[in-house]
């Protein structure tokens, strides 16, 4: 997987792609590929008169159906298959063994998953959980020859295997990356050359395609190739890339050579007519989201997924194998990272709030996500009974009952609680007069009632450098109704904060927080729940407190509050990935005097907000087995102190590294003879 991010990185970097522009313009491909159905009708008169035939599949027992039939006019009594991840879907393997068809799978891949009878593990990558020495282990038994756990020789057994059945076969299928309505062609991209050998040797090629793959021009057809290649391997071009429009006649072949395209439609009708779905239909199946995914990456395919993997696994497969099959989507924890990735653009974070909101209406709500999404109440009951509460929640007994009749992990460290609140320790301070502008600060729930001090050090900084500061009456920004898919509730709460907030921005104020994940709601998620142009002109005045007071920081005199020879280590919160990557609290302490480094595994910390506190597996287990290779990081860096923006975040690196863990506004003095920068 590191690899995998590596390699997209490095190609971006040294062939200067505009990463933004390459976006928008495979986004607007496929969204007219997947939008517009005369694309499909266009593309199958074109291979009509080119020679081929085609066939419109409504579902997946229909495109097996007609593989099947084709064998059986052929005479055939197994096929040799390439590149096709639409056959997984149809299931067409099993389909045709069910009528004695034996299907050969010839990407080493696949076939090694077929040897091994299971599921790929991943969208270009499917047999990556399994080592050399396995499969060579394997393949012994399954050849009755010694094959030593080398690359080489397991190739050269499976070529040697492989070759006769070509030449055998009459009958080839494959998938197509891309079809070209302009010409009828289709695009088969692949990384080891069998392909060709699919779609050339046997006398009979079909083509299985699913009907959003189906472009307009040629054009449109290069730059989904060059994406499909950076994106999932971090190759500037896939190794061998066919172009299929005709099959020739040859010599000494009385019967001639057919070709056939299978159009795919198996749910895909439905999706487009889904406000939220359709956007799944634009997916190159680059297998990024994969690659980044923090609990796919500790889990695997084979848990996180059920033939199709991953993140985007999760809406495909909601809506082409059924909900039932889907339920792998509450292993994701909402970090976000699969969205900001993804080469098309895809919101799959929001379509897979959509695929737990239906789960939970079929199948009810854990208590621990209850207990979760109740946060607030719990916050301001915790806080009028501090310093009770918090001696209270920290006693073992309590936090074994916690455990078993909330959920709680009674291993993870909960942030206590603080007898007033901001709101309560604000009302005895005088705000500053302001003549930069006017600041709405969004506590959120820790800085209102774990941590008041962050938000007062906030409120003194920006008071400081001019700005009139007031703290509105909003809730909490409510995350955990998005993690956990209730989003009538989300919605409701956004309407709430919209409305009190909106009113501030119209009237010139900005919206600043503290925490990465409320300015996250805010910018990305509000304008989900709540769609206009209120949500929108709030995301659009909404900042982290480092972001909003980068451009000033020279105005601001501070000095480090810890004297140290070392430097910081910095973590990058997820949720802050999407905004300003951690980079304006790194230049805050670098200005005060720091030496900061990020220390980061271009992945998640695992707690994902309530996620990680959860009991269990699907809880604090799996978050720790995510984290512990950013905790192997830290250990190994030598850093001094640990920094990061995060609330919970914080949580997960204490939990983690027993270490103590700092925001930026903790390591920092004013110069208190200097007034604001006024
Ligand atoms: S959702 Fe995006 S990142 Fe994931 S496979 Fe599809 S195109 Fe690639
Ligand atoms: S939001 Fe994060 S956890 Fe969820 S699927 Fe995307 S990358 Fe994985």
């Amino acid at each position: 997987m590191e690899r995998g991010r590596a390699n997209r990185a490095a190609t971006i970097q040294q062939t200067g792609l505009d990463l933004p522009a390459f976006r928008d313009r495979v986004r607007s491909i496929k969204e007219t590929a997947a939008q517009d159905p005369s694309i499909a009708d266009a593309f199958a008169e074109a291979v009509r008169a080119n020679g081929g035939r085609v066939f419109f599949a409504a579902t997946a027992r229909d495109g097996v159906r007609y593989v099947l039939d084709i064998c059986r006019a052929n005479g055939a009594e197994f096929l040799v298959k390439s590149k096709s991840l639409t056959s997984e879907e149809i299931e067409m393997n099993q389909g045709l063994a069910a009528e004695g068809i034996r299907a050969i799978e010839t990407d080493l891949g696949e076939l090694l998953c077929q040897v091994a009878g299971e599921k790929p593990s991943h969208l270009v990558f499917p047999a990556i959980h399994m080592t050399s020495d396995r499969i060579a282990r394997m393949l012994t038994q399954a050849y009755g020859e010694a094959i030593a756990p080398e690359p080489s020789s397991i190739l050269s057994a499976v070529r040697a295997r492989l070759r006769p059945q070509f030449l055998a076969a009459t009958v080839g299928v494959t998938g197509a990356n891309i079809g070209i309505a302009e010409t009828g062609s289709i695009v088969v991209e692949t990384n080891e050359g069998n392909g060709r050998l699919v779609t050339s040797v046997p006398r009979v090629h079909i083509a299985l395609i699913g009907l959003e793959k189906i472009v307009r021009r040629w054009e449109d057809a290069a730059d989904l190739v060059r994406g499909h290649a950076i994106s999932a391997t971090g190759q500037r071009m896939t190794v061998y890339v066919s172009l299929i429009s005709q099959r020739q006649s040859v010599a000494g072949d009385p019967m001639g050579r057919e070709f056939h395209v299978i159009i795919l439609d198996n749910g895909r009708t439905r999706m487009r007519a889904d406000p939220v779905f359709r956007e799944a239909l634009n997916c190159i199946r680059c297998g990024a989201c994969m690659n980044v995914c923090p609990t796919y990456g500790v889990t695997g395919g084979h848990v996180f997924g059920h033939i199709y993997p991953g993140p985007i696994g999760i809406p495909w497969t909601a809506n082409v194998h059924g909900l039932e099959d889907a339920g792998f989507a509450h292993l994701c924890v909402s970090c976000g990272l699969c969205h900001e990735i993804c080469p098309v653009d895809i919101d799959i974070p929001w379509m897979i709030a959509k695929v737990k909101e239906q789960d939970v209406d079929a199948h009810g709500q854990p208590i621990a996500e209850r207990f979760f999404m109740a946060s607030e109440a719990f916050a301001k009951i915790a806080s009028l009974t501090a310093p009770f509460a918090n001696g209270f929640l920290s006693h073992p007994a309590v936090r074994v009952a916690m455990e078993k009749t909330l959920g709680v992990d009674r291993r993870r460290t909960l942030p206590s609680f603080a007898g007033r609140t901001l709101r309560q320790r604000l009302r005895l301070r005088t705000p500053g007069s302001g003549h930069l502008g006017r600041v709405a600060f969004f506590p959120d729930l820790y800085a209102e009632y774990n941590n008041p001090n962050l938000g007062l050090k906030a409120i003194e900084i920006l008071e400081r450098l001019g700005y009139s500061v007031r703290v509105p009456d909003v809730q909490w920004s409510g995350m955990p109704y998005v993690s956990y898919g209730r989003l009538e509730k989300a919605s409701k709460l956004a309407a709430r904060n919209l409305r009190v907030l909106g009113r501030l921005v119209e009237e010139g104020y900005a919206i600043v927080s503290t925490e990465p994940t409320a300015v996250y709601m805010l910018r990305k998620v509000y304008p989900k729940l709540v769609v206009g142009d209120l949500a929108e002109k709030v995301a659009a005045r909404s900042h982290g407190l480092f972001e909003f007071i980068e451009p000033r920081l020279s105005a601001l005199q501070a000095t480090p509050a810890r004297e140290i020879d070392g430097f910081v280590g910095f973590h990058i919160p997820c949720h802050d990935r999407a905004l300003s990557s951690g980079i304006p609290a790194m230049h805050f302490l670098e200005r005060a005097g720091y030496r900061v480094r990020p220390v980061e595994t271009g992945t998640c910390c695992g707690i994902a907000g309530t996620f990680g506190m959860k009991e269990g597996w699907l809880g604090y287990e799996l978050s720790m087995a995510v984290g512990e290779k950013l905790f192997e990081q830290f250990r190994a860096s030598g850093c001094e102190l640990i920094a990061t923006e995060s609330s919970v975040c914080s949580l997960q690196l204490r939990d983690g590294l027993s270490r103590e863990i700092l925001h930026p506004l903790d390591m920092i003095h004013f110069d208190s003879s200097r007034p604001s920068s006024s």
